[in-house]
């Protein structure tokens, strides 16, 4: 019987060790991928464009996540392009618990405005990736920008990482109220502390 027992303990820590090495590893790992850089500057209005603004909030984050256990790894070191073929690459070898890609959004109409979160039902991680994409959209517009929600979209870098993933559009270039609020020094820190407020 005292050999039963033993055995059934033995089993019993084998799968408690099991399952913890199928558990996401840790700790946790973030990749955040600015759009665009070196020549391609993204969407640009009148002398700014989409690609200055990203530096300038990864900057921000960098000196944000410091002191956070969760790991951020950001896709591109320097102002260089990167094509999304060498993103879904570098991000699958990362492998990381969720993977942010940001970018601005660009409209004819001057009146459109907000933050908008995208996810890919081809992506594996879909329903993880939407309550992510609901959840940052929802805490990023709490100060000026507003919630414009979440959408399916058919973008490469979503449905190619074998990660949980979602693309945040974090306001219009176009829109003169969210334009304001992103390229300021006040915007771009807080937007940086909310993003890695809602990672950590
Ligand atoms: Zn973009």
């Amino acid at each position: 019987m005292k050999k039963i027992i033993l055995l059934f303990g033995f089993l019993s820590t084998v799968l408690i060790f099991s399952s913890f090495s199928s558990a996401p590893k840790q700790p946790k790992t973030v990749v955040i991928d600015f759009g665009h850089g070196g020549d391609d500057q993204g969407a640009q209005i009148n002398d700014i464009s989409e690609n200055e603004i990203l530096l300038a909030l990864q900057e921000e984050i960098r000196k944000e996540s410091r002191t956070m256990t969760t790991q951020i790894v950001f896709l591109r070191k320097k102002d260089k392009f990167m094509s999304l073929e060498k993103r879904v690459k570098k991000i699958n070898d990362i492998n990381p618990n969720l993977l942010l890609s940001l970018h601005l959004s660009l409209s004819e109409n001057p009146n459109d405005n907000g933050i908008t979160g995208f996810v890919s039902t081809d992506n594996p991680f879909y329903e993880e990736s939407h309550k992510n994409a609901i959840r940052l959209t929802y805490n990023l517009s709490q100060k000026v920008l507003n919630d414009k929600g979440v959408k399916d979209a058919d973008l490469y870098l979503l449905k190619n990482v074998k990660c949980p993933a979602v693309t945040l559009e974090l306001g219009y270039l176009s829109n003169e109220k969210d334009r304001n609020y992103i390229t300021s020094k006040v915007g771009q820190a807080e937007l940086a502390k909310q993003i890695c407020e809602m990672v950590r």
